[in-house]
């Protein structure tokens, strides 16, 4: 199997642009990408300051790997969760990846705040560990972005995570989740950093290939709470039809961005008139409290 481009034997073949590329050709075709989305969708500048939010997982370090070799300031915020060996592992990883590749990663400990990790404050107020996490990550991810001065909070988001996600709100139609669904949430309020995902047409294989090709290492074990999740199941589902189909996830998703979002703006539109600054807080909730404070609230009330 040769490369497309050059002599080498190609190490990877991309059935959904019908190419079999070599190690070199394949890094440059990633990172061509990339720079083209970061372009095409207008997701930042070279001044711009970008946080990106770690997990220790390839997509998120991989983002921060290819937008420092884009040359755009880039800095990571790795959030540990507090859940049991997988976080500290997942720690392990982001720390070794800043050391091994001099890039700059924060982290916080969502202990700090709390006195307990994600898992005890689900199980203490009865809720799912992941609807838990999925409010206190994106608070803290804003809230830092916006008290460091970064301009741009980006997120490891690759091709199947949005997929499973479109395929998801698609078959209950929410409308408010389909809404705000994007390469790009721009910056409507003060406190609320503008959101991209630079790897967002960038493939869960491609995604691994490259980190591995690059020597990035990751974690590789899924989150214990991630077992049973139906966007597992979902990307299993659109994996089998791309399988059939190549280039299926691509076509969906970009033509749901060019073609379907539209139909939905409305509720943004909705949504964010609501928008309010939490009375707690003051950063901008469509409830009184929003959910971050309401849930430290619950959590130190049941703590006594
Ligand atoms: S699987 Fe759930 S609990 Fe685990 S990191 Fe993801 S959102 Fe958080
Ligand atoms: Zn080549
Ligand atoms: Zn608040």
């Amino acid at each position: 199997m040769k490369c497309k481009f050059c002599d080498k034997q190609a190490v990877i073949k991309l059935r959904a642009y019908n190419l079999k590329l070599c190690h070199e050709h394949f890094v440059e075709f990633i990172e061509k990408r990339v720079e083209k989305t970061i372009k095409k969708y207008k997701l930042f500048k070279k001044n711009d300051r970008i946080l990106v939010g770690v997990s220790g997982g390839k997509d998120s370090l991989n983002t921060v790997y290819i937008l420092n070799k884009l040359g755009y300031k880039t800095e990571g915020l790795y959030i540990d969760l507090g859940i049991g060996t997988y976080s500290e592992h997942s720690k392990e990883k982001a720390i070794n990846f800043s050391e091994k590749f001099g890039m700059s990663i924060h982290i916080y400990e969502v202990k700090k705040d709390f006195g307990m990790g994600i898992t005890e404050i689900a199980r203490l107020l009865r809720r799912k560990p992941c609807s838990v996490c999925g409010v206190i990550k994106r608070y803290i991810l804003n809230k830092f972005a916006h008290e460091n001065g970064f301009t741009v909070l980006a997120t490891g988001h690759n091709l199947d995570d949005e997929t499973a996600t479109l395929f998801s709100n698609v078959l209950s139609w929410q409308e408010g989740y389909l809404a705000r669904q994007d390469i790009l949430l721009p910056q409507k309020q003060e406190k609320l950093v503008k959101k991209v995902k630079p790897l967002a047409l960038i493939s869960e294989r491609e995604s691994a290939a490259y980190a591995i090709l690059n020597g990035i290492d990751y974690i590789h074990e899924e989150c214990p709470n991630a077992q049973g999740a139906t966007s597992i199941f979902y990307k299993s589902i659109l994996n089998q039809i791309e399988t059939k189909q190549p280039s299926t996830k691509l076509r969906f998703y970009l033509d749901f961005i060019r073609r379907g979002k539209k139909f939905f703006e409305s509720s943004l539109q909705e949504r964010e008139e609501q928008l309010k600054p939490c009375e707690v807080c003051g950063y901008p909730t469509t409830r009184k409290v929003c959910q971050y404070c309401s849930i430290k609230n619950e959590v130190q009330k049941r703590r006594g």
